[in-house]
């Protein structure tokens, strides 16, 4: 059975032939391990290993695996968060990928201000439309992103999504070229706190089609840790 090193190194190599691919410089592509339900022990040997920007689907999961972890990593939210859990939030994470409203951003926001830090955030857009997927609808996103000025605690940094599951990982392609060119649209809004600069996009199945698309971020779990049990 491959290591987690070996897989990683595999993820590692296929970033950077997608990137080449496209034309692009593979130092423009940031990797998140996405390590909900690998333990503590697990994910340690990843950043040993080099590997500094860490996911997580689940506040209360997190929670308790974060501080088990040496390194100091960036940890990234990537799962859906309730309000009631912000104040939790922002404790434990470093960037926010699944923002996807403004009762959210206002709670998040009256959070940091009372910590007297600042969230950097992805705003989680809807691309594909499904019923089960959380996330602004693309025709949603500039009304929302407009409203940010006023979270002063909060930096936009780009934008977050899923693609449909699919067994093909070209079915994904058109929803990641119509993630980027919602963001080229809303980069022309010039709003305080809003930046364009990150697309957060492709998971194990699709990322090297996301990268090809122009993925900043891909956020890859099961192709390095391998399936996950439980
Ligand atoms: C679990 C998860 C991932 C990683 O999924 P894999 O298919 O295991 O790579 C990425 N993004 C989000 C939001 C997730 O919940």
């Amino acid at each position: 059975m491959p290591s987690i090193f070996d897989n990683l190194r595999c993820v590692l190599d296929n970033i950077a032939a997608s990137a080449a691919r496209a034309g692009r410089d593979p130092s423009e592509v940031r990797l998140v391990a996405v390590t909900k339900n690998v333990d503590a022990a697990r994910i340690c040997s990843l950043v040993s290993a080099g590997v500094g920007h860490l996911g997580e689907n689940r506040v209360q999961e997190a929670a308790q695996k974060i501080p088990q972890v040496a390194g100091s990593p960036t940890w990234h939210l990537v799962g859906h968060l309730q309000r009631n859990k912000a104040r939790h939030a922002v404790e434990l994470f470093s960037v926010l990928q699944s923002l996807d409203s403004l009762e959210l951003a206002a709670e998040l926001d009256r959070r940091c201000a009372t910590r007297g830090v600042s969230l950097d955030a992805l705003l989680q857009v809807n691309i594909s439309g499904e019923s089960t997927k959380y996330g602004v609808a693309p025709d949603a996103a500039a009304g929302m992103l407009r409203e940010m000025p006023r979270f002063e605690h909060l930096r936009v940094l780009g934008l977050m999504t899923m693609a449909p599951y699919s067994e093909d990982a070209e079915d994904a392609r058109v929803w990641f070229r119509a993630l980027r060119h919602l963001a080229g649209e809303l980069s022309t809004l010039r709003l305080s706190n809003v930046a364009m600069d990150e697309l957060s996009m492709g998971m194990s199945g699709d990322y090297q089609v996301a990268v090809e698309e122009g993925s900043t971020i891909v956020r890859v779990g099961t192709a390095i840790f391998g399936p996950r049990v439980r």
